[in-house]
């Protein structure tokens, strides 16, 4: 969300131009929804009030900051969607409404039902975030499972056919 941060944390990338994340992720301080534009971005340099912006921007990292096996391709505003840590340590697409189909493009494809498998076994889920509704990643499919609230994570359960998702609510998990 903020070049400056992500750098100073991660020690791998900084963002460079990109600035998605300002635009696809909430910033609840601001009262700025997702895939709504920042006021205070500066599109192609980053935050305005960068030593002022609010924590949930400051602590925001795209898994491509500080992941070095991905290429520059997926850099998010190259990807057109980011790649994030989330649900108890699995991971989150989200989508740019305008591109709903960008993740299933390559090399992007590949990787994430290589992820989905990975999830699969390890029980934590990769999810797909288009606007308010969300998906389960499956290694050769979907799983549509609505919207989801804060906080709320997601358990895949196998009954020797096919997946099913279950919600564990963010109080309860
Ligand atoms: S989406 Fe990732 S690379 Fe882009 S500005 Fe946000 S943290 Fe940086
Ligand atoms: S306050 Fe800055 S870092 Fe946060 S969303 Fe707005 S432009 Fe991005």
């Amino acid at each position: 969300m903020d070049a400056q941060a992500a750098n100073q944390t991660a020690n791998v990338r900084s963002c460079g131009s990109c600035t998605m994340c300002c635009k696809l992720i909430e910033a609840p301080e601001l009262n700025k929804p997702a895939h709504v534009w920042c006021g205070n971005v500066k599109k192609g340099a980053g935050c305005s009030v960068h030593a002022q912006r609010p924590l949930s921007c400051a602590v925001f990292q795209c898994f491509w900051t500080f992941n070095p096996a991905l290429s520059d391709e997926w850099r998010p505003d190259r990807a057109r969607f980011i790649v994030s840590v989330e649900n108890g340590g699995g991971l989150v697409i989200t989508l740019d409404k305008g591109q709903p189909t960008a993740w299933r493009r390559e090399p992007y494809h590949s990787q994430i039902r290589r992820w989905a498998e990975l999830g699969v076994a390890n029980r934590k889920p990769v999810l797909l975030a288009n606007g308010d509704r969300m998906s389960v990643i499956l290694p050769n499919d979907e799983l549509d499972i609505g919207a989801l609230r804060p906080g709320d994570q997601v358990e895949l359960e196998h009954d020797g056919l096919r997946f099913h998702a279950r919600v564990i609510p963010a109080a309860a998990a």
